[in-house]
């Protein structure tokens, strides 16, 4: 029987409605946690059919009523973006073939539009497609793992057996502190343990010192470690900014360890021809994070791993099974065998679709917009006596406010009273470990100068509502 196609129109309706509607709304909504759950736990008991329809209207009126709307062009928060009607539709598509990612042979049309639109980006990476190895992941803590993964693979083969405890020396991991958390994780996953982890100092900018980090690996060397990877991270997640990448690379080939670069938000910027040479240094990286789900506008979870060493990657995820459809001679590697994910759907659809809606010109134009937005706020906030402590091209603004110095006010009333107001929604963060500021990033390609504004307006209000409570 095919449905009464009301509901279709519904979301249709939805689709076309929220992205202008969602303007109106509070950026983030108050949620009272036990009176949600109650709400809901008296009506879903599911020991009776409900119709679909009624199921489809209610999910939308709590997804209206119970998010943060990151899509919401004055959400000035972490790196969430405002997504493109070609990601709807293309999860939308994903969700109604459903293709099994897991072998090439089960969804070579899906594969292959993954494989054109990761060689493409692999290109404005600066790497040669025809050489690399790239794939889609759930996300960055996915492609970091995978980065750790590979490296292991390539520089210490005796662990694919031994694990770990078979290595004549610890291998290390260097980052910094101003790197991404999920290297905490990957240190327990792999088994690795956190005492590998090397929280390498960073400078005043922010950015990791790669004189620190040279000593660091030095240091571990005459102590009996193993240097395996280095992270640089271009754009960082509190502030914004890009690590040293020429200057670590030149530290990873002197110590013969991986030198991976966490571009999971940054990355966008390969997309602008004005914006790429931020990036210089990234096309020596042996691996490289990049996640279209931060800067390219698409849904969650749309991750991307760029590797040099085919090998590597292979023998790091390399199974024998007698289940499993056999490859196709001339088809790419099958995607289990070459990530972490088995079965897999078509996360790349998006990114393709979106893509090729775009072109890279039409990218580069939205990535240059957020960027342009992010240095008007600067300029703004600079004007109203505000503090940018940051340094950064990306549009990521950290800054505090005199007031706050002199402990007159904390960044936590300044946050009250905007969260309370719900017409703008910024964050704040602590940089180098020592001083707690404000934190608002640029992540839709909707937010306009009048959005801008506002955000300046409500700053200046809840100075004078935060001194005052
Ligand atoms: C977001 C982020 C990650 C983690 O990526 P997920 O997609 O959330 O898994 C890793 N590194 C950096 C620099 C990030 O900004």
């Amino acid at each position: 029987m095919v449905r009464p196609v009301t509901i279709w129109a519904s979301i249709s309706d939805e689709i076309a409605r929220f992205p202008v509607e969602v303007r109106e709304l509070p950026v983030a909504p108050v949620t009272d946690p036990v009176q949600l759950r109650a709400a809901l736990e008296t009506q879903y008991r599911f020991d009776s059919p409900r119709a679909l329809d009624e199921v489809t209207a209610e999910v939308m009126r709590l997804f209206r009523a119970h998010t943060v709307h990151v899509t919401h062009p004055r959400y000035f928060g972490l790196f969430n973006p405002s997504v493109r009607e070609a990601g709807i539709i293309a999860d939308t598509l994903s969700a109604l073939y459903n293709p099994q990612l897991a072998a090439w042979s089960h969804a070579p049309a899906a594969c292959e539009l993954e494989r054109l639109t990761l060689r493409r980006l692999a290109g404005l990476l600066g790497f040669d497609p025809d050489t690399i190895i790239a794939t889609f992941t759930t996300g960055g803590a996915e492609a970091n793992l995978s980065a750790v993964l590979a490296a292991l693979a390539h520089h210490c083969p005796e662990a694919d057996r031994g694990g770990v405890a078979a290595l004549a020396a610890r291998p290390a991991i260097y980052v910094s502190g101003e790197s991404h958390h999920s290297f905490v994780k990957i240190a327990r996953m792999t088994g690795l343990g956190t005492d590998a982890l090397r929280i390498v100092p960073t400078t005043s900018t922010h950015t990791l010192d790669p004189v620190a980090l040279a000593e660091c690996v030095r240091a571990d060397t005459v102590n009996g470690w193993r240097p395996l990877l280095i992270v640089g991270t271009a754009g960082t997640t509190s502030a914004g900014v890009i690590d040293p990448l020429p200057q670590i690379a030149d530290v990873a080939e002197a110590a013969g360890a991986w030198f991976h670069v966490d571009a999971a938000w940054g990355g966008g910027a390969a997309l602008s021809a004005h914006l790429r040479p931020l990036l210089a240094g990234v096309e020596r990286a042996d691996s490289v994070t990049w996640d279209a789900h931060k800067w390219l506008s698409v849904p969650m979870g749309a991750g991307m791993f760029f590797c040099r060493h085919p090998d590597a990657v292979r023998r790091a995820f390399a199974a024998v099974t007698s289940y499993m459809p056999d490859a196709v001679s001339g088809a790419t590697d099958d995607p289990y065998v070459t990530s972490a994910q088995w079965s897999r759907r078509a996360i790349g659809l998006k990114v393709f679709m979106a893509l090729a809606e775009l072109g890279v010109d039409g990218y580069a134009t939205l990535i240059e917009h957020q960027v342009a937005m992010g240095d008007l706020l600067r300029t703004r906030l600079t004007e109203a006596g505000w503090l940018v402590v940051n340094d950064t091209a990306l549009p990521v603004i950290c800054f505090t406010h005199p007031s706050i110095r002199a402990g007159m006010l904390t960044t936590r009333t300044v946050l009250e009273v905007i969260y309370t107001r719900g017409f703008v929604w910024i964050s704040d963060v602590v940089l180098g470990g020592q001083e707690r500021v404000l934190r608002a990033c640029i992540t839709s390609y909707r937010t306009t100068s009048d959005d801008v504004d506002t955000l300046v307006t409500e700053l200046e209000r809840s100075l004078a509502g935060g001194a005052t409570s």
